[in-house]
């Protein structure tokens, strides 16, 4: 069987990550090497390995994850825009084989008011 990313390790708790935000199908955390002043990570809890990965089933959480990636930026207030980067295999740049969502951003990150439920 595949080992399991580090990913699937922290979503189990067993590397902790604090969760900026989480539910049923992501987690939502910081990136421990951030190339910008904002960088999160959003995470399916589903290992799936990457996009190019992703099936016809998964089309709901792919939806899902910008959802969450969309509503993260608006509570982080980065009106100045925001960028979302998927790295999809070892050729793009792609190190942890388990699909996320990188948002980055210029603002910097504020400490408070992260982890508030994302409804409208
Ligand atoms: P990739 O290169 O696969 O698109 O992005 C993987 C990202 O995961 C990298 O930006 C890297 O810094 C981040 N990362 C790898 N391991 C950990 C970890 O244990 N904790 C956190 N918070 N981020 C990690």
């Amino acid at each position: 069987m595949a080992e399991a990313s580090v990913f699937s390790r922290i979503i189990a708790g067993d590397i902790p990550a604090p969760r900026l935000y989480e539910d049923d199908q992501c987690i939502v955390i910081k990136d421990r090497a951030p190339q910008a002043p904002t960088h999160l990570l959003i995470i399916p809890r589903k290992p799936l390995v990457s996009v190019a990965d992703a099936r016809e089933e998964d089309v709901p959480l792919l939806g899902h994850l910008l959802w969450v990636a969309s509503k993260m930026a608006e509570r982080l207030k980065l009106e100045d825009g925001f960028r979302l980067v998927i790295n999809n295999g070892r050729g793009a740049g792609q190190t942890v084989f388990h699909l996320h969502i990188h948002l980055l951003a210029q603002r910097e990150l504020p400490e408070e008011g992260l982890t508030e439920d994302l409804q409208d």
